[in-house]
């Protein structure tokens, strides 16, 4: 135990995308003693991936867009099962947090009156996404490191130390969260450079690991997506809500098969991008639902006029909200339409000159040429749908951002409720920046009404100790099980099983899959060498919260026997309307997790005026229409 190292804070922030800085830099604003933890690198978290822009209702490019139209098209993109106060908040602070990252020094494309430009996403209204090129979430965090070098500036200049109130910890990974009586204590934790153990005390955690798609084969997620931050919330005792709801992106790369699922931005589409058969056929027109009919345009020559002439004209269907895209895609290719990879065609080159092309998609147009030797500019992308994002997540109070057990908070793709059954494009950056600031102020506010601070137990920290070191026991047992054989066999379960069609027998058998799996990972060992640097220790380690975090969305999903969102029922396909106020809620008690209902508290009046009462009908039951019509 002589080697544990030990420091002391007010908030430990897990995680260093968006979320987690934007939490580190409210809490240490508001004078928190502040540590920000990650595995990856400093400024590598996956936000820098992201691409489109950022959501939010500032009106540069439609003036007609305000906070209003864009909670609307939230609720409809998560078929109203979103937890309206946090659409609502994220709808009304959103486009303060992407003012505020100017003053932090972002620079955004600009239209050509000098406002921030914004651009057209798949279910918003309106021209709406903040962006810098295609490389969005790459100034988003280079923004946010900014600023935290510049408090650290202004915390040497106080206190002659940098790090006096704001410390990084990078390439450091949490295994487990530290309770006092109920309450957060701290978290233990690793240096993966060379495995040495830390033990952060601190009242509150912001966990702020992001999502969890790498527990699917064919994913757009980067390596740390490992479902951290939903396996330690369950394990203290917090809630997990609406993990059923995966979003699957429709456009992945298909092709090769070393980059398949590699994200192709809707950009693309927003931009004027359309999606052809392998007879060229823009196919998205068979594929408006009934809900959305109306809003679309049932003509291409509507849809194109829609481009430069949106008050006249529907908008294009390729730029439905993605749930519905990734189902047509794979409709298409099922009928046997698809492309000679599996996917379908995404064509922007006959729609837009070369050069633009390259100035408004400049990452697209290096990924295919360096990784597919397509041109872009020239040649169809082949696309097919790939695990995006995870709607499921903590249960957080809207407000403040914290869960159920005192002293954590949750923010960004981490948590629960905002996006319901589908996220928007565009609305994770400005989810994890509005709810990001509110779980640094939750946390400084639970701080300043703390009495007595929490305390670790030494007990704990060397339980937590033993159960990280543990695979190397295991490394000489007959039993040994290798963490890379069962990460490939979990993936291939989640793709297969509960993956963007779903079947009730499918996923009951990858329910007895997965306990089968989680029993040898019992058994995990690290098999060759030591502490330092050990890519196969800390997969371990991954594996064993992708197990938990892949039982909660199989058990969710075989539970919703609807179709909503991100969650496709081939035994059950549509929507029902009284699956619409249900939310499933996963816990962990006594080693196993259980599945329960509970039903989502009925929407404000004022949010419900908001909407016309035909719309309501088509996801409202009878007796709640009856209620609303009442209310009303
Ligand atoms: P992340 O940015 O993922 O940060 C998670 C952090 O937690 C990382 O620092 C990680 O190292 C750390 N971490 C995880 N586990 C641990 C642990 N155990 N211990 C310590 N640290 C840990 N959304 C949009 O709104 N607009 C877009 O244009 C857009 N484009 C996208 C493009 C791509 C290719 C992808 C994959 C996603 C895109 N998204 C987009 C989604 C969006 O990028 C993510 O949902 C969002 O960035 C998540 O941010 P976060 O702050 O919640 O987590």
């Amino acid at each position: 135990m002589a080697d544990i190292e030990r420091h002391d804070y007010d908030v430990i922030v897990i995680g260093a995308g968006g979320a987690g800085l934007r939490a580190a830099i409210e809490a240490r604003s508001r004078g928190l003693r502040t540590a920000v933890v990650c595995k990856s690198l400093f400024g590598k978290a996956h936000t820098v991936m992201a691409e489109g822009g950022i959501a939010a209702s500032m009106g540069n490019v439609n003036s007609r867009d305000n906070w209003q139209v864009h909670y609307r098209d939230t609720m409809r993109g998560g078929k109203f099962l979103n937890n309206w106060r946090m659409a609502e908040l994220h709808a009304k602070e959103a486009p303060q947090r992407v003012w505020e990252l100017e003053t932090y020094g972002a620079l955004f494309d600009r239209t050509p009156e000098g406002k921030i430009s914004q651009r057209n996403f798949g279910g918003h209204e309106y021209p709406r996404l903040a962006h810098v090129g295609d490389r969005t979430g790459l100034e988003l965090i280079r923004t946010l490191q900014q600023k935290i070098v510049s408090l650290q500036q202004e915390d040497h200049a106080e206190h002659g130390d940098y790090e006096a109130r704001l410390r990084v910890y990078p390439e450091c990974t949490v295994t487990e969260l530290l309770l006092d009586e109920g309450r957060i204590a701290g978290a233990f934790a690793y240096w993966r450079e060379n495995g040495r153990f830390l033990r952060l005390e601190a009242p509150t955690v912001v966990l702020a690991t992001g999502g969890i798609g790498k527990s699917f084969k064919v994913t757009s997620n980067s390596w740390e997506y490992t479902g951290d931050g939903h396996a330690l919330a369950l394990r203290a005792g917090a809630n997990l809500i609406d993990m059923e709801f995966v979003q699957f992106h429709p456009t992945g790369m298909v092709y090769p098969p070393s980059v398949k699922g590699i994200l192709v931005t809707e950009s693309v589409r927003g931009d004027g991008g359309v999606l052809r058969d392998a007879e060229g056929r823009r196919f998205m027109f068979d594929y408006v639902p009934e809900v959305f009919k109306g809003s679309y345009a049932d003509s291409e020559q509507e849809a194109d006029g829609w481009y430069s002439d949106p008050d006249n004209n529907r908008r294009p269907p390729e730029l439905l909200p993605r749930d519905e895209v990734a189902r047509a895609i794979n409709s298409e290719v099922k009928e046997g339409r698809g492309s000679p990879h599996g996917g379908v065609y995404l064509d922007v080159a006959s729609r837009l000159p070369a050069e633009e092309i390259a100035r408004r998609l400049p990452s697209m147009h290096h990924q295919f040429k360096e990784l597919a030797d397509v041109d872009i500019t020239a040649e169809s992308m082949e696309v097919g749908p790939t695990c995006h994002y995870v709607m499921g997540g903590v249960e957080v109070d809207p407000d403040t951002a914290a869960s159920g057990v005192a002293g954590l908070f949750a923010a960004g793709e981490a948590a629960g409720g905002m996006h319901g059954s589908n996220r928007l494009g565009g609305n994770s950056l400005g989810d994890l920046l509005v709810f990001g600031k509110r779980a640094g102020a939750g946390a400084a506010e639970y701080v300043a009404g703390l009495g007595a601070r929490p305390e670790v137990s030494q007990a704990d920290v060397e339980a937590a100790e033993q159960r990280a070191l543990r695979p190397f026991e295991e490394s000489g047992s007959a039993a040994a099980q290798h963490p890379y054989a069962l990460h490939g066999e979990l993936q291939q379960v989640m793709n297969e099983l509960v993956g963007i069609i779903r079947r009730g027998e499918e996923m009951s058998s990858a329910l007895d899959e997965l306990a089968e799996l989680k029993d040898r990972a019992g058994h995990m060992a690290v098999f060759e060498g030591n502490r330092q640097f050990n890519p196969a220790w800390h997969l371990t380690l991954d594996v064993a919260n992708m197990l938990l975090v892949s039982e909660c969305v199989a058990r969710a999903a075989l539970r919703r026997t609807e179709s909503r969102g991100g969650h496709t029922r081939d035994d059950h396909p549509g929507m029902d309307a009284t699956w619409r106020r249900r939310q499933l809620v996963c816990e962990h008690r006594d080693g196993a997790v259980t599945v329960t209902e509970r039903t989502h508290p009925p929407m404000r009046r004022d949010l419900l005026e908001l909407f016309d009462i035909t719309e309501l009908r088509k996801y409202f039951t009878a007796d709640e229409l009856g209620e609303v019509t009442a209310e009303l």
